[in-house]
């Protein structure tokens, strides 16, 4: 059984500077895969440097299997590492590349375990074939069978699949989860798309400004958030204010379900697929809004509503036509998730500057 266990580490290049990791824990379990995501700079590099031994923590501690490897050089870790750029030797055959992995071992067994290798990643036939014949999914298979030849416990992925393109970085990703899985190898993925963290990962740390802020299951985080921060890099979020009671909260929509219980002021996250529309209501109720944009995306559409000076986002089922310009009233078809504040990133629903800025655009060119 192996089990790996990173231990409040703390790094700080530069004193004068923010930490790049600051007391970031989480474990591994045997045959997991665990996603660090977060944005450019936040630190997820950095971490998996420490984990692979190319780096000094100022603090903190790495256990595998309750053993500290914090004072062993890289080569002693039993970690393989899979970087961005597929780090491939240019002169030396795709087996050649793949048996690098294997050097200190018999020479016969040497070829005849490359190109099982191989086979395991679909790439007998290219066997020898040199680097550059190849594409840039075929260049990340063969790096991860390189890395799998020394026979590593755990493989550290840098953004493996960012330099390929998007109907490539796809099906590569889905064959490397398969890969990893059959080996029944633990991995670390690091990259800062949140979408292929949910999707390639069992679990999922969310890094912001050098700490990690949540980790769950990918659901979890995802429909759980516990900060403004994770509610709005994980996907589209409204947030609103309100004054909570217990399970519901008072806001601009009405009195709403929330979770988990709080008391007083809160912010909360909706997601745009939770919140439902209906005709607005005239009996005297003002909790109505405007349609003021619609996106058709086959399958569903998505609705920006305007309440005031905020807009929502809606995203329902293509169930029939709602124009722009049409008063609706929103409701959340989930209980409003209560966050923490972390400060937002950038991806927060345009301000009202913003809009106006674009009204203003759209009337230029319309003239
Ligand atoms: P990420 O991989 O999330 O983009 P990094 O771990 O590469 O982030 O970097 C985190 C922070 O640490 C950044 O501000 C970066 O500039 C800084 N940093 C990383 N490596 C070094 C280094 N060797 N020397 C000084 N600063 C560094
Ligand atoms: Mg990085």
């Amino acid at each position: 059984m192996y089990h790996l266990d990173v231990r409040h580490i703390t790094k700080c290049f530069e004193p004068s500077l923010m930490p790049a990791v600051s007391d970031a824990s989480f474990y591994l379990e045997s045959g997991e895969i665990f996603g660090l995501v977060g944005p450019s700079g936040c630190g997820k590099t950095t971490t998996l440097r420490i984990i692979a031994g190319f780096e000094h923590p100022d603090s903190g501690d790495i256990l595998l299997d309750g053993v500290s490897i914090g004072g062993l050089p890289p080569e002693k870790r039993k970690i393989g590492f899979v970087f961005q750029d597929y780090a491939l030797f240019p002169n030396r055959s795709v087996v050649g590349n793949v048996m690098f992995g294997l050097r200190g071992v018999d020479r016969r067994y040497r070829k005849k375990r490359g190109e099982e290798l191989l086979e395991l990643v679909g790439l007998e036939r290219e066997a020898d074939r040199m680097p550059h014949e190849l594409s840039g999914g075929q260049q990340q298979r063969v790096a991860l069978a390189r890395t799998l030849a020394s026979n590593p416990e755990l493989i550290l992925l840098d953004e493996p699949f960012s330099n390929l393109d998007a109907a490539l970085r796809e099906t590569t990703r889905r064959d490397i989860r398969t890969l990893l899985k059959c080996a029944d190898v633990s991995a670390i993925l690091v990259t800062h798309d949140q979408e292929e963290a949910l999707s390639f990962c069992d679990r999922v740390g969310v890094m912001h400004a050098g700490a990690l802020e949540q980790v769950g299951r990918p659901e979890e985080i995802y429909l759980h958030p516990e900060t403004s921060f994770v509610a709005q890099f994980l996907g589209r979020a409204n947030l609103l204010r309100g004054t909570a009671r217990g399970s519901v909260a008072e806001t601009e929509l009405g009195t709403i379900p929330i979770v988990p219980d709080a008391e007083g002021p809160v912010l909360l996250s909706l997601r745009p697929e939770h919140l439902g529309l209906s005709p607005a209501d005239t009996n005297g109720t003002n909790h109505s809004g405007e349609v003021v944009s619609r996106e058709f995306r086959g399958h569903d559409v998505t609705f920006r509503i305007r309440f005031g000076h905020v807009d929502y986002l809606a995203h329902t089922e293509y169930t029939g036509s709602i124009p722009v310009g049409t008063k609706v009233s929103i409701y959340p078809r989930e209980p409003a998730v209560v966050l923490r504040e972390t400060g937002l990133c950038r991806r927060a629903l345009p301000s009202v500057a913003h809009s106006a800025r674009w009204a203003q655009l759209l009337q230029a060119r319309a003239n």
